[in-house]
């Protein structure tokens, strides 16, 4: 079987190489066909001689997946649905603003976390993405736009699949290739904490995590993740992944959840867990999917919730859902068996 290279790092990419017979130089020099010119095949690689060309062609592979569907929201939201070798499929998004254009990278096809207001949640877990898998999805949408920021917040917790996800940030802080800035990687987690965060932070790229619940009662309710690591102990594992990876401010995700999580006194308990932590709130109107009991706070008490935490000093944004009309938004990816 070939082996799929468009997520190895230059390191890995060398080692490979030589125990295949071919030479560092060999690697140096496809790699910035992969990452830089987006090539899908070895025939083009012109610096090569043709007996390497041919090696490569029997044992490596440069597979991107399949895109077997693509969806365009009115906002100009686009969503891909990308399958690879086994025929496992996983969404993936690109989100364009004004000032820049972000791409939403899944990790995982499925995810085991079953978070109770998320649509990729009530699908199980199948496998982990392969590095090669989730650059897949990178190189997919910067081979159609000019991407300025990525976040890892697709289907998936990155967290459980930290092998795939730190080949693919080396990748992506990589000067020679990618180049992208620390400041502009963004990984959310639901909460794992542990050797793999300290690990993480020493790529220094920006850390969401997804709360959406102020005290330990509800958010084991919503997130059975609040039981095996309670409020507490992933708030200090935050707050010392901030100082570790040198980053401004952790971002908070908040799900405005109707009569659940959306009160004035869930807003106070909010800034009290949040008073030693530089904190960026994002409040997030819960994004509908078919059969789910949750529904989303009404504008008026989103406002209130976001008004009570600017007065009390908390950076909060109300953020702008995108993609809603494809399901493409936060916690609606799900891969549709019927496609
Ligand atoms: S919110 Fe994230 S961690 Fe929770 S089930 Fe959905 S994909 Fe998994």
């Amino acid at each position: 079987m070939q082996i799929n290279i468009i997520g190895l790092t230059l390191s890995q990419l060398c080692d490979l190489f030589i125990e295949h017979g071919l030479s560092k130089l060999d690697a140096k020099r496809v790699y910035p066909w992969i990452h830089k010119k987006f090539s899908s095949s070895f025939e083009k690689m012109s610096d090569l001689s043709i007996y390497t060309r041919s090696i490569l062609q029997q044992k490596f592979s440069l597979s991107k997946g399949k895109c077997i569907n693509i969806q365009k929201s009115v906002d100009g939201t686009q969503k891909a649905l990308l399958q690879f070798s086994d025929s496992a499929c996983v969404e993936t998004v690109f989100i364009p603003e004004k000032n820049r254009n972000t791409i939403c990278i899944s990790s995982q096809v499925g995810c085991a976390m079953g978070c109770k207001f998320c649509h990729t949640g009530t699908q199980g877990f199948t496998r982990n993405l392969t590095s090669s898998e989730i650059m897949a999805q990178v190189l997919f949408w910067k081979e159609h736009f000019n991407i300025s920021n990525i976040v890892f917040m697709g289907m998936g917790e990155p967290l459980l699949n930290t092998d795939s996800l730190f080949s693919v940030l080396k990748i992506l802080l990589d000067k020679k290739t990618h180049n992208f800035s620390r400041n502009k990687i963004t990984v959310s987690t639901c909460g794992i904490i542990g050797n793999q965060l300290n690990i993480l932070s020493q790529f220094g790229v920006k850390l969401a995590l997804s709360l959406h619940a102020t005290n330990d009662e509800l958010r084991s309710k919503i997130m059975p993740i609040n039981n095996k690591y309670p409020l507490n102990s992933i708030l200090s594992a935050v707050k010392q992944y901030k100082t570790d990876s040198n980053t401004n401010h952790i971002t908070f995700e908040y799900l405005m959840l109707k009569d659940i999580n959306d009160s004035i006194n869930n807003a106070k308990e909010l800034v009290s867990i949040l008073h030693n932590i530089p904190a960026k709130v994002n409040l997030i109107s819960y994004n509908d999917w078919p059969n789910s009991t949750f529904k989303s706070s009404d504008k008026e008490q989103i406002k209130k919730f976001s008004t009570f935490l600017l007065k009390k000093g908390i950076r909060t944004t109300i953020r702008s859902s995108r993609g809603q009309d494809i399901l493409a938004a936060c916690g609606q990816l799900k891969y549709n068996s019927n496609l």
